[in-house]
């Protein structure tokens, strides 16, 4: 099973990944700050993540990381 983890202290909230996820799972969580100040990205739902790597391609920051 596919599963997709962001690793929150590189993440800056950027929203390219949530655009680009076809399964529409990844949010960017509104309540959530992080250490340097940004609201990070999680995905809402593993069991639906198809493990495509469009969203690791995304991120500039190199947050994601997706396992098959
Ligand atoms: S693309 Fe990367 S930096 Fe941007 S919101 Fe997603 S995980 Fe965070
Ligand atoms: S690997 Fe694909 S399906 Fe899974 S969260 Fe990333 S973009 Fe979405």
């Amino acid at each position: 099973m596919a599963k997709m983890t962001v690793d929150h202290s590189r993440c800056k909230g950027c929203g390219l990944c949530v655009d680009v996820c076809p399964k529409k799972i990844i949010v960017i969580l509104k309540d959530v700050r992080t250490a340097k100040g940004y609201n990070p990205a999680e995905c809402s739902d593993q069991s639906k993540c198809i493990g495509c790597g469009f969203c690791f391609e995304m991120c500039p920051d190199c947050a994601i990381r997706v396992e098959k």
